[in-house]
């Protein structure tokens, strides 16, 4: 298989990935489940696909400056909700305003070709979170064996860390 032909593949799978997730993924993520089907795949060969896709008009680049940048496979003109503690990024339901771009036309510098908007507030896991800690549901559990902190309703059985089985203490 050629270099171009390795590329369009990579490229292809990539595509996929985005269009199979409603979660507005990072290179990480992405680059973490390209990895299952192309175990030698590099970030940086993740990030240059990511940008010819862009540049194709496939996906969406969403960097507002708040976060790392996330990437939609989705690549029709549509709102965002970004949760401004865990960062996550959904959909929002709301009709796109085209009618936004000549309100704004009088005050903008230049010609405008569209907008983007992104909502920014807490996501209703983070707030469900936030409460169940008020409430004093959540405690901190410790791994014995290795040290890892996670935090929960109840004493998780296998530590995601080191794989121990039933190593888990309450932190006082
Ligand atoms: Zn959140
Ligand atoms: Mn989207």
């Amino acid at each position: 298989m050629g270099g171009f032909q390795r590329m369009t593949e990579q490229r292809r799978l990539i595509l996929e990935v985005l269009r199979g997730t409603t979660s507005h993924p990072t290179a990480d993520w992405i680059y973490e489940r390209v990895r299952e089907q192309i175990p030698n795949v590099s970030l940086g060969t993740v990030y240059r696909n990511l940008r010819s896709l862009v540049n194709m008009g496939e996906i969406l680049q969403l960097s507002y400056g708040s976060g790392q940048d996330r990437y939609d496979g989705n690549p029709e003109a549509h709102y965002h909700f970004r949760c401004s503690q865990c960062g996550s990024v959904s959909d929002v339901q709301l009709p796109y305003e085209p009618e936004l771009d000549k309100r704004a036309a009088g005050s903008c510098p230049g010609r405008v070709t569209g907008h983007r908007l992104e909502f920014v507030g807490i996501c209703a896991d983070c707030r469900a979170e936030a409460k169940a800690k008020e409430a004093g549901e959540v405690a901190v559990f410790k791994c014995t064996k290795c040290g890892h902190e996670k935090e929960g309703r109840c004493k998780p059985r296998k530590c995601p860390e080191c794989g121990s089985q039933n190593s888990f203490e309450k932190k006082e």
